[in-house]
């Protein structure tokens, strides 16, 4: 199991202004965040972030809400990291998310849910470096 996951917060907590809150649940949770940025996505970089879903239905609809605004992409370090972060940001849909998961108190829809986690060591790898191509942390935070 590999020690690396990436989050997004979404432009929907980013607007409402819950990022604090978020990563205060993110540090809480004991994981170290190693780079983070606020970042804005053109459509084109959404479509190809997102590419494993292009043809799922909400591909359209996903993408122009990634880049509809302002994000944060966050790299996390913890052990079992990818599951780990999955277990905390709760299910897809916040309906179906369980009590005190990020997504049950911060999303709004199955679209507009809050937060990102990869969901698997390889894609982890991929994200982190999609939006922290160079890192210029060393190691001992
Ligand atoms: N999504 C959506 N409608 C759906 C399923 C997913 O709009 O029916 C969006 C939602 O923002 C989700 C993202 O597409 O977070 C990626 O979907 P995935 O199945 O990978 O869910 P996740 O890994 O984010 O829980
Ligand atoms: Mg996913």
């Amino acid at each position: 199991m590999g020690n690396k996951s990436l989050a997004i917060i979404k432009p929907d907590a980013m607007r409402a202004n819950h990022f604090g809150k978020i990563i205060d649940r993110i540090l809480t949770a004991g994981f170290k965040i190693t780079e983070l940025k606020i970042a804005r996505l053109t459509l084109a970089q959404a479509e190809t972030f997102y590419a494993v879903h292009r043809e799922r239905p909400f591909y359209g609809e996903l993408t122009s809400f990634m880049s509809s605004g302002p994000i944060m992409p966050i790299a996390l370090e913890k052990d079992d990291a990818v599951t780990a972060f999955r277990d905390l940001i709760g299910a897809t849909n916040p309906a179906e998310a369980t009590e005190g998961t990020i997504r049950k108190e911060f999303a709004t829809s199955v679209g507009q849910n809050a937060i990102h986690g990869s969901d698997s060591d390889e894609n982890a790898e991929k994200e982190v470096a999609f939006f922290f191509p160079t890192r210029d942390i060393q190691d001992n935070l």
